[in-house]
This record gives C-alpha cells, sequence and structure tokens, in this order.
C-alpha cells in the first residue's frame, strides 16, 4: 500500500496515492489540463476550492453509515454523525429551512425522493416541459419519474421580438392546475435564464390544494447568496444540487419543514438510498460554510453580471438570446439568426475543439431533436470563480462568433484555441496548486 507522508499537501497526497496506478493517474492528469487550458462554459460546472476536494478524498469514504445521525445501523459512527449534523446544520442556516436532508447522491434521486414523500404513484403531477427547459426527472418518459407518476407539463410564452417572451407561461400553469388538479405543482428547470417567482407557484398550488416543489439544482447558489428569491418557507421541499453555482462536491440535498422531515428522510433512506456518502456530506459541510462567507455574495453577484455582459456582447455579435437576456447565471443561444444551418451539435464540437467548452441545448419549441439542437447553453459560475469579470465575457463572445463563423478554417481555430490558452493561464482556478493533480 502507498504510505502518503503526514502533512503533504493535497496535491501530494492525490499524486501518492495514485502512483500505485499510472493509467488512472495519467487519465486524471489530462483531466487537470483539459480544465486549466480549456474555458468551462457548462452551466451545471464549477470548479470547487481544494478544501472541497480534499473533504471528498478523505477517509470518511470507508465508512459505512446507513441511517440518521444518532440511529445508525453500524457501529463507530460517532465521526460521521458529527460531520452530517454539521453539514445539516450548516445547509438549515444558510437557506434559512426548518430541516435538511444531506444524504442524497445527487439531484434526481433528490427530486424523486421529493416526490414519495409529497406523492404516491399514478398521482398527478405539473411540472415544466423538457423541451421548454425542464428537466428528466421532471417526468421525462424515459426517466423513472415519468413511468411512476402522470406528469402534465407547463411552458414557456410565445418568443417576442423585444425579449418579453418565453417567460414560464403563468396563465398556462393556473389553468392546468384548475383542470388537472394535480397533487403536485413543480417549479425549477435545467434550461431557463430568468427568475423563477416561487410565490407566485405557491398561490397556484393554494388555489388547488397541491403541494410545492422546488427544484433549485441550478440557482442554489444564487439562492443562498441572496441573489435569486428564496423558495424556502414557500415551497413545501426544496431539492437541489450541491456542485452548479453552489460550488461545492456533486451531490444532492433537500430542504423542508420540520413537519415534513420524516418523510423526506424516509423516503431518502431506506426508501431510496443505501449507506450516505460521508466524504461528499463533508465536502457538502464545507462548501455550505464557503457560501456563507460574504465574498461568496460578490461572486453571486459577479456571476449575473457575467452572465449579462456575455449575454450582450453575444446578441451584438448576430445571435439570439432565448427570452431577451438572462436574470440568473446562464444563457440561452438561439443560433439560427446567426446561421440558420449552424446546429447546436455541430457548435458545441466545434467550439469543444477551439478549447471552448459548453453543451448543445433545444430552445423553447425547437424544430430540432434534443440530439441535435438549435441552441446552446452557456453558463458563467465556472469561469467567474476563476476570476473572470465582464471584459473576459466579451472576449469569449467574440471568440465564439469567430469560431462558428469560421468552423472550416483550421487556422482560425488554432488561432482562437491559442488565445484561449492565454485566457485560461491569466484565470487559473487552482493557481496554487503546484501539484501535479490539481
Ligand atoms: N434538476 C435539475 C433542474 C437539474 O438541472 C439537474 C441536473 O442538471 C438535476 C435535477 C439532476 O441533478 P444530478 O445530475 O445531480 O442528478
Amino acid at each position: 500500500m502507498t504510505t502518503i507522508p503526514v502533512g503533504s499537501s493535497l496535491a501530494e497526497f492525490v499524486s501518492a496515492v495514485l502512483s500505485s496506478d499510472p493509467e488512472v493517474r495519467e487519465l486524471l492528469e489530462r483531466e487537470v489540463r483539459r480544465q486549466r487550458s480549456t474555458i468551462q462554459l457548462i452551466a451545471s460546472e464549477n470548479f470547487t476550492s481544494t478544501a472541497v476536494m480534499a473533504a471528498s478524498a478523505s477517509v470518511l469514504t470507508n465508512k459505512y453509515a446507513e441511517g440518521y445521525p444518532g440511529r445508525r445501523y453500524y457501529g463507530g459512527n460517532a465521526v460521521a454523525d458529527e460531520v452530517e449534523e454539521v453539514a445539516r446544520e450548516r445547509a438549515r442556516a444558510l437557506f434559512g429551512a426548518e430541516h435538511a436532508n444531506v444524504q442524497p447522491h445527487a439531484g434526481a434521486p433528490a427530486n424523486l425522493a421529493a416526490y414519495m414523500a409529497l406523492v404516491e404513484p399514478g398521482d398527478t403531477i405539473l411540472a415544466m416541459r423538457l423541451d421548454q427547459g425542464g428537466h428528466l426527472t421532471h417526468g421525462s418518459p424515459v426517466s423513472v419519474t415519468g413511468k411512476l407518476y402522470r406528469f402534465v407539463a407547463y411552458g414557456v410564452t410565445p418568443a417576442a421580438a423585444d425579449g418579453s417572451g418565453e417567460r414560464i407561461d403563468f396563465d398556462q400553469v393556473r389553468q392546468l392546475a384548475r383542470t388537472e388538479r394535480p397533487k403536485l405543482i413543480v417549479a425549477g428547470a435545467t434550461a431557463y435564464s430568468r427568475t423563477i417567482d416561487p410565490g407566485t407557484f405557491r398561490e397556484i398550488a393554494d388555489e388547488v390544494g397541491a403541494s410545492f416543489m422546488f427544484d433549485a439544482a441550478h440557482p442554489a447558489g444564487l439562492i443562498a447568496a441572496g441573489e435569486h428569491p428564496s423558495p424556502v418557507g414557500l415551497a413545501d421541499v426544496v431539492t437541489f444540487t450541491t456542485h452548479k453555482t453552489l460550488r461545492g462536491p456533486r451531490g444532492g440535498a433537500i430542504l423542508t419543514s420540520a413537519e415534513l422531515g420524516k418523510a423526506v428522510d424516509s423516503a431518502i433512506f431506506p426508501g431510496l438510498q443505501g449507506g450516505p456518502l460521508e466524504h461528499t456530506i463533508a465536502a457538502k459541510a464545507v462548501a455550505f460554510a464557503e457560501a456563507a462567507r460574504p465574498e461568496f455574495k460578490e461572486y453571486a453577484k459577479t456571476v449575473k453580471a457575467n452572465a449579462r455582459a456575455l449575454a450582450a456582447a453575444l446578441s451584438s455579435e448576430g445571435f439570439r438570446i432565448v427570452a431577451g437576456g438572462t436574470d440568473n447565471h446562464l444563457l440561452l443561444v438561439d443560433l439560427r439568426d446567426f446561421d440558420p444551418e449552424l446546429t447546436g451539435k455541430t457548435a458545441q464540437e466545434v467550439l469543444d475543439r477551439a478549447g471552448i467548452t459548453c453543451n448543445r441545448n433545444q430552445i423553447p419549441d425547437d424544430p430540432r431533436s434534443p440530439f441535435v439542437t438549435s441552441g446552446l447553453r452557456l453558463g458563467t459560475a465556472a469561469e467567474t470563480t476563476a476570476g473572470m469579470g465582464e471584459g473576459e465575457m466579451e472576449v469569449i463572445a467574440s471568440l465564439i462568433a469567430r469560431v462558428l463563423r469560421r468552423r472550416e478554417d483550421e487556422a482560425e481555430l488554432e488561432a482562437v484555441r491559442s488565445q484561449v490558452r492565454q485566457l485560461c493561464e491569466a484565470f487559473d482556478p487552482y493557481p496554487s496548486g503546484a501539484g501535479a493533480l490539481i
């Protein structure tokens, strides 16, 4: 077994562990190089702190802790109990919630557990349509959620030339709530650039006697920083992921009232999961504390300002921005005005070759399939962590336009790739990580 010198830096620690496995080590080194030398615009990604990474690489990965603090099925849980209590308490404090469950392995099981706590199989749930910005776990037929429950979907208003369209269609939400009488109404999206008003959803849910769940996977960090209206106290259950704008480890969490806490806890364990990942829970605790700091509020403000700057600069380059802009960390770009022949799939691939990482995405009422699409989804959470500001967003917009305009020109792609490398050297997410693996 490899010995790890006490007092090693995280990088030395990870390197030592992996010296016994050159194949995996080489893959991780390649991934470090990719993350540090290309621009990360995937809206659901971020760069965690080395403290978050260290916690998730800790000895807690060895611990089995089925159950909840004070009520475990195995022994030796004193530390695991405290770690999970600390994480729960920090989550409650950060979001002002009565009850927190930090065990969901990711956002998808958090959502399924919320459904299990609030409704019965076969019940009707009203949620956002996938091709209008909703998530697979909001009832897609290919997701277990769509097989277990009867989902009815709302969408967004039609596009308008002045940018006032493509907002959640609350008239439709209200009308469907009245006719379909759902047991649960779900708010939240994976590709929606405007503020989601939890108050209006609550009103509609109350009118028809439905429960209300808010999936805050994307805006969780903005909510924690006071940069998006908080659904806590309005929604019966709030689910979120810890790795997007919140900048923690990959994972999920659930917030709810003291009254619903037991139902949510039982839905996660024993309902859906086995033993919790206590190393990830330790990393969530670290991330919750980081998000409570004043610097995080500034970070969240900059994330939004950067998204606005990127949207404005892309609009000047001839791209249409869905919903006329953004209130949060992401924007959807409709590629058709820029070039009717250009698909999201081609744009994603060619940008990747130039060192700009993003994902294709359907735009509302997209005539193309989810594999091809007419749009791109771009997010600013990661590069804001790396220190970029509005000036860099303008540079990135012009690089994107150059690549997509002259996508057949290899020399142009190479020229952009070299500018991307320079930009990334100036904005390195891990500047003090001297070791090979960070
Ligand atoms: N809900 C929404 C709105 C999401 O955007 C996502 C992920 O992108 C999820 C749930 C699922 O999260 P995970 O990928 O962690 O399961």
